[in-house]
């Protein structure tokens, strides 16, 4: 039994909180390369860029992009089963504050990953973190800096996240495995 934790306005709204937080924390919109990891974590930084254009009128070049890690996983790097998403950094990294956006944090694994592809990229003024779920279970230490919902769970729970753009329905939902 799946057990919703989050409904499409709860998202809306955390999401938006978020925005506000990275726009506080960077003192506006200057210098922003916010950077998702595929798949959702795409979707989420095109939302949290559009709405950061929405609250921030002179926010005209907010970057917005992808950061595949697949290639840079420790534990999956020698399995080629996996096709990598591409990655679409907009233009130069240096100096910038770049905000990765996953859906979910966990181990902390997948984030490392993207600090290392990301050094391929340039050199950032500052690395930031914001995930909409984060589930707890790191094993590394990495913490997110905007968190949509802090979110408790076991090992053998999956925490399901839905987005209208890829899944059709939206929400996010505990369920035991
Ligand atoms: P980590 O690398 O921190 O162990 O796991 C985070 C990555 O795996 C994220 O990209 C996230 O999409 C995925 N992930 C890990 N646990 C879950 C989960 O419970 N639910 C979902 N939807 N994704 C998860
Ligand atoms: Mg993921």
């Amino acid at each position: 039994m799946a057990r919703t934790v989050l409904q499409q306005a709860d998202i809306a709204r955390a999401l938006t909180r978020i925005s506000h937080e990275i726009l506080e924390s960077n003192r506006g919109p200057d210098n922003l390369v916010i950077l998702g990891i595929p798949t959702r974590g795409v979707l989420l930084a095109q939302r949290i860029a559009e709405t950061i254009a929405r609250i921030e009128p002179s926010a005209t070049d907010v970057q917005v992009g992808s950061l595949d890690v697949t290639m840079y996983r420790d534990d999956l790097a020698h399995s080629l089963t996996r096709t990598p998403a591409p990655t679409s950094v907009p233009g130069s990294i240096d100096g910038k504050t770049v905000v990765l956006v996953d859906d979910v944090l966990f181990s902390g694994r997948t984030i490392r990953a993207a600090l290392d592809a990301l050094g391929d990229h340039g050199r950032p003024r500052a690395v930031r973190l914001a995930v909409l779920v984060d589930r707890g279970h790191r094993e590394l230490p990495i913490r997110a800096d905007f968190v949509g919902k802090n979110l408790p769970s076991s090992t053998d729970e999956r925490i399901n996240v839905h987005l209208a753009e890829v899944d059709g329905d939206e929400f996010v939902s505990i369920e035991s495995t």
